[in-house]
């Protein structure tokens, strides 16, 4: 109990503190797109700054722009301003690259004559918009810039920075639900082994106090023997001792088929052997429970690579089950018919039933039904299971088709590894 609330502080803290991370994250990226945009303007300023140190340390330019600016009718200068222009173009694009900015861009050059009115160089290329323009001025030059690509510039340079954070608290976060549902399944698999051994001492419980207490009694026949209730005590350490052995090597069993290195002894076996085998040993409990068996097998000549008694014991603890956990008016269909390349075992009852919920647990081992009146069935919760890895070293798959009130069916699908002619 202690345990699961530590577990439980655990969980939510580290829930807490993932919550944390991730504001954490969202506000540093925020800030760091914000950084991104400061540094950019920074380096267009600079860059720009460069240009107009170039452009006034250039005499030649600077005359050249100058006799541009005056021919207003552009007349003369067509072609010198169309050079400059490139000259100038080619100095703002070297010296963005030199700050690391490279994306395309339109720019402006106004020339501040002395009675200050501006005037332009060249017209097509000037700026459309206010939007992300950046100008610098020097002495009487200003250049004007307008990149158009910024914001995507910024996000392109912060994108990996964001993308991986972002996959980064992903991959916390589905780590965190992983670690989560492995706790839960934990948790469940713990309460399912309790109830287990809670079931395992009940059972041993009972004849060792019968064994006991007949041995007492045993024990006080000593001095005036009375053969007969010797007899009768006899009989009863005998029964309670195979009871011990039936329940030993049910477990026993299962642990032999559980190890993965055993290797299962198989022999050519025939199928209807095993059905009659099966049925035999339910015989009695079916009589005590007044039910019906209808068995249709429609398997001639097929013949199974099987390890017999462990088939024989899967198809006894179906039966068993179907006995157990029976309504009353029992009755039992077996059937057996080859599909495609396996033989199918189909064995139906119509007991209580399984709910949809329970259906995927059912092989699981030590698992039983919780609800209704089942606690009161004897069980281990390892029949099924046992059927389970049977089936599966034989290469073979169970299915369960069930419903509460409406009955079981099982289907157990094994490979036909031989096919025997007369
Ligand atoms: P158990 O020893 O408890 O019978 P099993 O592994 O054989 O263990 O079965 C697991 C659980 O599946 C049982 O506890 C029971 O709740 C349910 N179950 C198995 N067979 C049937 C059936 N034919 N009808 C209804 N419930 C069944």
């Amino acid at each position: 109990m202690k345990n699961r609330k530590s577990w439980h502080i655990i969980i939510l803290t580290t829930f807490i503190f993932l919550v944390l991370l991730l504001v954490i994250q969202i506000k540093w990226l925020i800030e760091t797109a914000e950084t991104e945009k400061r540094h950019f303007t920074q380096s267009v300023n600079l860059s720009l700054d460069l240009t107009v140190n170039q452009i006034l340390s250039d005499q030649k330019l600077c005359s050249n722009i100058q006799m541009c600016l005056l021919d207003t009718q552009c007349m003369k200068t067509k072609a010198l301003k169309k050079l400059e222009w490139h000259k100038i173009d080619s100095l703002i694009k070297s010296n963005l690259k030199f700050y690391g900015i490279d994306c395309n861009y339109d720019f402006e050059l106004k020339f501040m004559s002395p009675d200050s009115t501006k005037k332009m160089l060249l017209d097509g290329k000037q700026t459309k918009s206010q939007d992300s323009v950046l100008s610098f001025q020097r002495g009487n030059i200003q250049i004007g810039i307008r990149l158009p690509e910024k914001a995507s510039f910024i996000t392109k340079r912060i994108s990996p920075l964001f993308i991986s954070s972002i996959l980064l608290i992903l991959m916390v976060a589905a780590s965190f639900i992983f670690t989560l549902l492995i706790y839960k399944k934990a948790e469940k698999r713990a309460e399912v082994i309790k109830g287990f051994i809670l079931n395992i001492a009940h059972e041993f419980k009972t004849p060792i106090s019968v064994i006991g207490l007949a041995n007492s009694r045993i024990k006080n026949q000593m001095e005036h023997p009375d053969k007969e209730k010797l007899n009768k005590y006899l009989t009863i350490i005998d029964s309670e001792k195979t009871k011990i052995e039936k329940h030993l090597s049910a477990i026993l069993n299962h642990a032999y088929i559980e190890d993965k290195a055993t290797n299962i002894a198989k022999e050519e076996t025939e199928i209807k052997s095993l059905i009659e085998n099966a049925v035999l040993n339910i015989e009695t409990i079916l009589e005590d429970k007044n039910g019906r068996i209808e068995t249709s097998i429609q398997t001639n000549n097929i013949y199974l690579q099987c390890n017999k008694s462990q088939i024989v014991n899967s198809l006894t603890n179906i039966l068993d089950n179907a006995c157990k956990y029976s309504n009353g008016d029992l009755k039992i269909k077996i059937k057996c018919f080859d599909e495609g390349n396996d033989i199918v075992f189909e064995i139906e009852d119509n007991g209580i039933g399984i709910s949809g919920a329970d259906i995927p647990f059912i092989f699981d081992k030590y698992f039983r039904v919780s609800t209704g009146n089942i606690h009161n069935i004897k069980g281990y919760g390892i029949g099924l299971s046992y059927v389970k890895e049977v089936v599966e070293k034989h290469g073979g798959k169970i299915e369960l088709f069930s419903k509460i009130g409406s009955g079981s069916r099982f289907r157990i699908y094994l490979p036909i590894k031989t096919d025997k002619a007369n």
